[in-house]
């Protein structure tokens, strides 16, 4: 299937949820991101990335992931038609984009939203490329995260399109590298 035909696809089953399911779904996914970082300590002494969510987007809830785990995030920015990326001043605030005040930085590993994802790591986005060309040639951890009805067989990839280090659902995380559940 072409990308736009699964993005059409997976963005319906995105719609049908409720905002209550998107809403269990998060906090379950937070706890699953929380088991992820306690086996990455060292992802604490450097800046991340986040996202903010579209209306109908699984996403962290921010305020529990800082609870249980003390992590300096940033957020995406858009800078003439470009993504980057902010450090908020408190809350982060915004639909997909953060509003000011923020302070720029480059971070050191991203949180990664996605259409879809596939187990070799590949993602499918809204069809932008912002995050493929961010994040080409960037040797930094990547971490795709999604509801399990996201996860594809396969995810039509080109040249550009970068691949995750690890894949965060409702229910797990997966190691892309060692294509290993935990
Ligand atoms: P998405 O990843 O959002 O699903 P695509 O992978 O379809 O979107 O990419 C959308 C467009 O972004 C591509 O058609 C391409 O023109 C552009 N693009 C992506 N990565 C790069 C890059 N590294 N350099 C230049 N253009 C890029
Ligand atoms: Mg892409």
């Amino acid at each position: 299937m072409d990308k736009e035909s699964l993005r059409l696809e997976i963005l319906s089953k995105l719609s049908s949820l409720s905002n209550d399911t998107i809403q269990s779904l998060s906090f379950s996914l937070t706890n699953q991101l929380i088991k992820l970082f306690s086996s990455l300590p060292e992802l604490q002494s450097h800046v991340g990335a986040g996202y903010l969510p579209l209306k109908a987007e699984i996403a962290p809830v921010y305020q529990e992931l800082l609870r249980a785990v003390p992590l300096i995030m940033s957020y995406p920015v858009l800078i003439e038609g470009e993504m980057t990326f902010g450090i908020p001043n408190g809350m982060p605030r915004g639909t997909t984009w953060l509003e000011p005040p923020y302070n720029l930085t480059e971070p050191q590993w991203f949180l990664v939203p996605g259409v879809g994802f596939d187990l070799s790591g590949a993602r499918l986005g809204r069809g932008k490329g912002y995050y493929d060309r961010y994040l080409s040639e960037s040797q930094h951890l990547k971490i795709g995260l999604a509801w399990t009805e996201q996860l594809v067989d396969k995810i039509p990839v080109e040249q550009h399109d970068c691949f995750m280090d690890y894949i965060i659902t409702e229910d797990f995380c997966w190691d892309v590298n060692r294509q290993e559940r935990f």
